[in-house]
């Protein structure tokens, strides 16, 4: 049988771990604590057989979930968070030790950029750099470099790292390749294609896709090889090597750091995922609408969206990527005050969040960047007259009327 298509893999995921009492759809498993009639179980599933003990560990519920992201990351194994942020710090704190040195990209999430900071008062070294050049990548190698940390496009200036070419590099150079997968989810993005060693994912975006839950996976693709890896706890050196990563990840970040995902929270994230592909299609169309609309109107000075032919990695995008994803933002001309335009937008609602189900907008320099400060918004490129827009799924006519009415 061929391989099958991204939607299937995931709306039948489910009854292929067995229904549960007949239900079609997988039950959601509150219970805290898993008992045996057997203590022998419990002895068992604590000496590392499969099986449940306590929930911030794993639940059922919790099992389903990664059953599925691990399919759509086509991975080996996949751990999920509380948040996307939960994730992305396990991954550096169970993975990272004082004296390790990371490459990362200049343009991250505002708060990993603030999390890189809190990691350099723990004695971890971080080289910052234009990660859509892989010369600046390769310059920032030193002797104890351990990984590189990349977004597929970044926010809000949509810059597309050098995503295979520093996969060419991690692989030479034997360096963890971590991916933040988040603005393009693993419907447009094959991470694993360009030897990504563990993809993250704020699950609490495109993935869940109603901005009802909050969650974050890592995803390890099997690709590195964690014999060579210094930092895998001796006790971790057991069984398959291809799980050290994804094994002590789970044991140091989710069990010891506790930052695990309810079972309610979930049930509402995989119900979002069997319809990302449809979602982000839409947005998709409705994204690029709404660029073109924007870049030919007088009223706007430049806008970034990587579907467009004017983008810097416009031909690096459409050779990555399965479609331009649906983060879109915009400089209004300067006698324009965005705050004014945004207040004057009547199906647009002004929030921060990325991937909902509705279109969502925000003035960039006053929110999301405001605490970096004046000087690191413009190293990053942004104006301080940008708009982001979180492209949603309504019909294309109503939103692009929108736009224009507010534009006029
Ligand atoms: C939102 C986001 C995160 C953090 O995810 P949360 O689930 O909000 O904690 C990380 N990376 C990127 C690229 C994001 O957009």
């Amino acid at each position: 049988m061929s391989a099958l298509g991204f939607t299937t893999k995931i709306v039948h995921s489910d009854h292929k771990l067995g229904l549960e009492a007949g239900a079609v759809h997988a039950p959601i498993h509150n219970s805290v604590p898993y008992g045996f009639s057997d203590v022998q179980g419990l002895i068992d599933v604590f000496q590392g057989q499969p099986g449940h003990a306590y929930a911030r560990t794993s639940t059922p519920t919790l099992d389903a979930l990664c059953q599925k992201i691990q399919k759509m990351d086509n991975g080996v194994a996949t751990a999920v968070f509380s948040s996307g942020m939960s994730a992305i710090v396990a991954t550096f704190l169970t993975l990272l030790k004082a004296g390790d040195h990371v490459i990362c990209s200049r343009f991250l999430f505002g708060n990993t950029t603030s999390l890189l900071r809190t990691l350099e008062g723990y004695g971890i070294e971080i080289t910052l750099v234009d990660a859509t050049e892989i010369k600046e990548v390769e310059k920032a190698l030193k002797q104890n470099t351990k990984m590189v940390f990349v977004e597929t496009i970044a926010n809000p200036v949509t810059q597309v790292s050098a995503l295979a070419e520093i996969g060419d590099f991690c692989e030479k150079e034997e360096l963890v390749y971590v991916v933040d997968n988040t603005i393009t989810s693993s419907f447009l993005f094959d991470a694993r294609a360009v030897k990504t060693s563990l993809i993250v994912t704020s699950l609490s975006k495109y993935v869940a896709g109603h901005g009802n839950a909050m969650g974050g996976s890592v995803t390890d693709t099997g690709l590195y090889n964690w014999e060579n890896y210094p930092n895998i706890y001796e006790g971790y050196r057991k069984g398959d090597s291809k799980m050290w990563g994804i094994s002590q990840i789970k044991k140091k970040g989710l069990r010891d750091m506790g930052a695990c995902l309810s079972s309610q929270g979930a049930h509402l994230i995989s119900i979002g995922s069997e319809t990302m592909e449809l979602r982000m299609q839409r947005q998709a169309v409705n994204a690029m609408a709404l660029a073109e609309l924007l870049e030919d109107h007088p009223k706007v000075a430049k806008v970034y969206y990587p579907g467009l032919a004017s983008h810097p990695q416009h031909v690096r995008a459409k050779t990555l990527f399965n479609g331009f994803g649906a983060l879109l933002s915009f400089d209004l001309i300067d006698d324009i005050d965005c705050c004014e335009f945004l207040n004057k937008l009547n199906l647009v609602i002004s929030a921060t969040h990325l991937g909902d189900n509705r279109t969502l907008a925000l003035p960039v320099a006053p929110t999301i960047y405001f605490e970096m400060g004046l000087q690191l918004r413009q190293e990053m490129g942004i104006s301080e007259n940008m708009i982001r827009c979180s492209v949603g799924i309504e019909n294309t006519a109503d939103l692009i009327a929108d736009f224009k009415q507010a534009l006029a």
